[in-house]
């Protein structure tokens, strides 16, 4: 079988076959079946495959010596049934927003279970976050701690915290998803002494329960080198702050970033040898400092939803610029996933109504929105293409729908959860009578 063969079954798994009318099938069900009944472009997850993942992590976490938590980042894909399946599958969530907490509750989701992450959490999500008596709350400034001391001061209540540090380590991947240098927006500087300060001030709180320390590298991040530097500076410091003020790390969170692979060029990646390789390293420098075995919260968020998700386009029209480019277009683009535009992310397609048609034309994809840049795919060997045909872009799950916007009034796709021959309508389609609901016409007299 040639190269551009071997491309049809990119993405082809237990799950993800291609049936005897040559079309893509994820779980049982037809995709085509699929675009035809909900429109594209479509987001379909592969519920498997996410319970899969979970249980990859639990396999690599179970080598580690005490006890762990898996939380997931909700910011790579959230939805209530989302929420759900995780729920299903007895793991944590992490929320960075006052809207992912709103979703978590809607759903159901343990509020035990339930972190609270950012940056500039305002003083509105830190009450969301007491009322509903969350897990934890991961603090990330001064600001934000002094806040918090306030409110729990007022409330009377207690609410176990993290403190997030940044344990000034560079991770090797592109520079906006990386967090833990020391020049980034997140976090408590560990060289210059404000995370002691911080953990100084938790520690002596009344109503702060400090549970531990916090630390998050970067994303897409495929070795394990950076993790365990980061994790050495973290361990180290908190050998210190155990012996100078009896500080007792409880929890350890190691934060996400685990990559994954997008397209048939990336490296293929096992999550449970990264993951094992951590625990086991992990292990090794809490011996080295003679610290107890914390619990170990791993955050993963692309590497459990990433290559779930499968999205749907139909092909419209083409243009070709001889000796140039051919340029293909779809009827979605950086309106519902702006990670090659942003992040310069690669993907991989196939025709999903013509699966194993030999790939003998090399095409660019573009987005339908009004923006040169708006390109979701370079230079991509398909079949020859027509109008009406279905692109399905693979592992697009991580990232594409979460930060999909409105961008020249494009409604947001439907999300569609299949499992074991069955569908579910996880998010309807957007539709442009949808704008209305928060738009008001001038008054006569304005
Ligand atoms: C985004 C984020 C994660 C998840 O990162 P992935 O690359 O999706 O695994 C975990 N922890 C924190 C604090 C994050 O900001």
């Amino acid at each position: 079988m040639g190269y551009k063969e071997q491309l049809n079954y990119f993405a082809l798994k237990e799950t993800v076959t291609i049936n005897e009318k040559d079309h893509l099938e994820i779980a049982g069900v037809d995709t085509i079946d699929l675009a035809n009944k909900y429109g594209t472009p479509l987001v379909i997850y592969d519920i498997k495959t996410v319970r899969n993942n979970i249980e990859e992590f639990k396999n690599a976490l179970a080598t580690y010596p005490s006890e762990y938590e898996i939380s997931y980042a909700s910011k790579a894909f959230s939805s209530i049934a989302m929420y759900q399946v995780l729920d299903q599958e007895n793991i944590s969530v992490d929320v960075v927003s006052g809207g992912e907490l709103f979703l978590a509750k809607e759903a159901g989701f343990p509020s035990e279970k339930i972190h609270f992450h950012g940056n500039n959490k305002s003083y509105q999500e830190l009450v969301a976050a007491l009322d509903y008596e969350i897990g934890h709350i991961i603090v990330d400034n001064f600001h934000e701690l002094k806040m918090l001391e306030q409110l729990t001061k007022k409330r009377e209540q207690k609410i176990k915290v993290i403190i997030r540090v940044t344990p000034g380590v560079t991770a090797d991947t592109h520079k906006y998803i990386m967090t833990g240098h020391t020049d980034s927006k997140f976090g408590f500087d560990l060289k210059n002494g404000q995370a002691e300060e911080a953990v100084r001030l938790a520690q002596k709180s009344e109503f702060l329960e400090l549970s531990g320390l916090h630390m998050h590298i970067g994303s897409q991040i495929f070795g394990t080198e950076s993790y365990v530097l980061a994790m050495d500076q973290v361990l180290r410091s908190a050998k210190e702050w155990y012996i100078s003020f009896g500080f007792q790390m409880k929890v350890l969170n190691i934060g996400g970033g685990f990559g994954i692979q997008h397209t048939p060029d990336d490296e293929a990646v096992s999550v449970k040898r990264q993951v094992e390789t951590i625990s086991q390293e992990l292990v090794k420098l809490l011996d080295l400092y003679d610290l107890a075995y914390p619990i170990l919260q791993i955050e993963p968020g692309r590497s459990i939803v990433g290559t779930a998700g499968t999205t749907i386009y139909e092909i419209g029209s083409k243009k070709a610029i001889p000796g140039i480019r051919n340029y293909i277009s779809i009827d979605g683009g950086m309106s519902d996933n702006i990670r090659p535009a942003m992040y310069n992310s690669k993907y991989f397609a196939s025709l999903a109504n013509r699966m194993k048609d030999e790939r003998t034309t090399k095409v660019s994809v573009a987005g339908k929105a009004c923006e040169s840049g708006d390109m979701l795919i370079m230079d991509l060997d398909l079949p020859e293409v027509k109008a009406g045909d279905k692109l399905a872009v693979f592992h697009t799950g991580d990232y594409a729908f979460a930060m999909a916007s409105n961008y020249n009034r494009i409604p947001r796709p439907a999300v569609v959860f299949v499992e074991n021959g069955r569908e579910f309508l996880s998010i309807r389609r957007e539709e442009v009578k949808d704008f209305m609901r928060f738009e008001n016409h001038l008054p006569v007299d304005f």
